[in-house]
């Protein structure tokens, strides 16, 4: 693992040390904020949980919006020339349809930020409406919400992208444990921070301990039939008849584990997983993947040893805005597996797939 030396990317040097002691700024502010967000998430767990329903009928809590606040806030303060892109948007709570919900994200940030009100919050979480360009951040503040409502895994997500190549992500997954190579599900708060840059590795610690980082490395199978497969805990966040076919068609023997979140980026990274995918969804409301759900997984992953394709073995594009517009489904493997997966894939797809594919 290559931890000396300059960064090929200006402002973020490699890791001088494993305690992060003396990192970018960018870095330093991204852990910061991954570990801000966590106690955030704790918060509404604890205290509150209004849920709204948006026009995708996907459901958003006060911590989607309240996460969101946070970084939009925290960004404009530490890098005000910066753009965010991030999930959601101020609309559903400035209608005055969700006086609850206004109310409990107004408190959950008055402990941060006792000047805290509604004018402030809107324009927080809408700082999260820019538009991607040289250099932004991409943000999702909970993902998962399903996962993190049902009390199973959710992430909250943040990368850095720059001139179309994500350089930094850090992922929170407060329900994910990793110790020693290993993941495992916990109660909230027990979890685990993760992080990657650019060409200089992945690396994890648990969210109570601020200098415990180790190293991520993906595991070292190679038989297709002992792999580990993760999968969206949703049947409708994927395609679950293309599931079947591959699993059968690889001769994979366990049942795939099903996961919210990038939580499952996570699981391959510490070589829990093996294999992760996503097929385009049977919900026609969702078209094509979003950056921020995918940003700093991928890059965890990759920088853990891992390879990140889509269903083609394309590369993830992740220079054509707000979605992954140029990619279909997603691939993220140990990299010794990736490609008889993608042989998988191609004997597995045939006409009527390539019909349903644009329809
Ligand atoms: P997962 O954890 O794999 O179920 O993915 C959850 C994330 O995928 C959420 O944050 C949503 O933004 C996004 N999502 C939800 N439903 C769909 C869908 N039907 N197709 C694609 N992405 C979806
Ligand atoms: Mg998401």
């Amino acid at each position: 693992m290559n931890v000396a030396g300059k960064s090929p990317v200006a402002g973020i040097p490699f890791f001088p040390r494993m305690n992060f002691d003396n990192v970018s700024p960018e870095l330093d502010f991204a852990l910061r904020f991954a570990r801000q967000a966590a106690d955030v998430a704790f918060q509404v767990e604890q205290d509150m949980f209004s849920t709204l329903t948006k026009s995708d009928r996907s459901p958003v809590t006060t911590a989607d919006f309240a996460i969101q606040a946070l970084a939009g806030r925290l960004i404009h303060e530490t890098f005000p020339a910066d753009v965010l892109v991030a999930e959601e948007s101020a609309a559903m709570i400035k209608d005055g349809k969700a006086p609850a919900s206004l109310d409990e994200i107004t408190k959950v940030l008055a402990r941060i930020w006792p000047d805290t009100t509604s004018e402030k919050i809107f324009d927080w979480v809408d700082r999260g409406t820019g538009v991607p360009g040289d250099r932004f951040w991409t943000l999702d503040p909970i993902d998962g919400t399903k996962g993190f409502i049902r009390g199973d895994q959710y992430a909250t997500a943040l990368a850095l992208v720059v001139k179309g190549q994500v350089q930094l992500g850090v992922l929170t997954c407060p329900r994910l444990a990793i110790d020693s190579g290993k993941a495992t599900v916990v109660k909230t708060g027990e979890g685990s921070v993760l992080v990657a840059c650019r060409g200089q590795g992945a690396w994890s610690a648990p969210l109570k301990n601020r200098s415990g980082f180790a190293p991520l490395a993906v595991s070292s199978s190679c038989q297709p039939k002992d792999a580990v497969l993760v999968r969206s805990y949703e049947d409708s966040h994927t395609n679950t008849d293309h599931l079947d076919r591959l699993v059968e068609v690889l001769g994979i023997r366990s049942e795939p584990v099903r996961m919210d979140s990038q939580a499952k980026y996570a699981v391959v990274a510490a070589g829990t997983a093996d294999l992760l995918l996503r097929f385009r969804s049977t919900n026609r409301e969702y078209d094509a993947a979003k950056i921020w759900d995918h940003a700093a997984g991928a890059l965890i992953v990759e920088e853990a040893g891992g390879c990140v394709t889509d269903l083609h073995g394309q590369p993830l594009d992740f220079s054509v805005g707000r979605t992954l517009a140029r990619n279909e489904g997603l691939l993220a493997s140990n990299r010794h597996l990736h490609g008889v997966v993608l042989a998988g894939l191609r004997a597995i797809s045939g006409p009527a797939d390539n019909a349903d594919k644009h329809g």
